[in-house]
């Protein structure tokens, strides 16, 4: 195991880093207890290209909300048939059912926190279980939170969270797809820049901030998978801690 001292000072180092030896990095030193994460989406694109042509066979999560645009899951299984990924898809904690059912279709609205609790942060928290690095996607200058990310963080339980696109950008994503060709969600053209759950996305002009289109309107510009909610365990303390904050 890494100490916590050197993981710091290899996050500063690898801000110099390319991604690709920041992904080669981790996998030489977490494999086969590495994982990514991937939402499908045009800027997922070139991380999964990146990751999964480094190591074939790495496990690629997908958090399937059952709120996601069928154009979303058709792209991730021709995605995933033709560049023959191993995608892991990830669900709700069944224990959470009957409640999720008969708030279906007013959840993503009423509790926007608590649905991408149980959604996403919580299913991922289980899949990463026996995992000790994960890696993500995230870039510094998508939203307020991400702007304050390291490229290595560790956090208490152990697990490592590695973000090599961190210091990119919007036209390195758009240089990357170009260069490699690689293929848009089908969503992208009509507007929709970032995709995320169909009750939380709209479409967004071409002048707006990436995100602008997700949970417009709501306060909200993260699920929980990258903020302290992620850190947190305990579901009767995430209940009490989301229903004190949309009061
Ligand atoms: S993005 Fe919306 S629909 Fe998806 S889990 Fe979060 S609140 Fe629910």
């Amino acid at each position: 195991m890494i100490a916590k001292a050197e993981i710091e000072q290899l996050s500063l180092e690898f801000e110099s880093k390319t991604p690709q030896e920041i992904i080669l990095w981790a996998i030489k030193n977490f494999w086969p207890e590495i994982a990514m994460s991937s939402s499908f989406q045009t800027q997922s694109m070139p991380l999964l290209h990146m990751v999964t042509s480094l190591k074939r066979g790495i496990p690629v999560f997908f958090i399937d909300t059952g709120y996601h645009f069928w154009e979303t899951l058709e792209f991730r299984e021709k995605i995933a048939s033709e560049w023959k990924i191993n995608v892991i898809d990830l669900y709700r904690d069944s224990r959470w059912d009957v409640f999720a059912r008969q708030h279906t279709r007013t959840l993503p609205v009423e509790d926007p926190n608590l649905c991408c609790y149980l959604h996403k942060v919580q299913p991922m928290q289980k899949a990463l279980k026996d995992i000790k690095a994960w890696i993500s996607g995230i870039r510094r200058d998508q939203t307020f939170v991400r702007a304050h990310a390291k490229i290595l963080e560790l956090q208490e339980d152990g697990l490592l969270k590695v973000n090599p696109l961190l210091n990119w950008t919007q036209a390195d994503v758009k240089k990357y797809m170009e260069e490699n060709n690689l293929p848009k969600h089908p969503l992208y053209e009509k507007g929709y820049r970032s995709v995320g759950c169909a009750p939380c996305t709209v479409a967004i002009g071409i002048t707006d901030d990436e995100r602008a289109g997700r949970w417009q309107g709501r306060g909200k510009t993260e699920c929980g998978l990258h903020t302290d909610m992620f850190k947190k365990k305990d579901v009767s303390e995430i209940k009490q801690k989301i229903k004190l904050e949309i009061k």
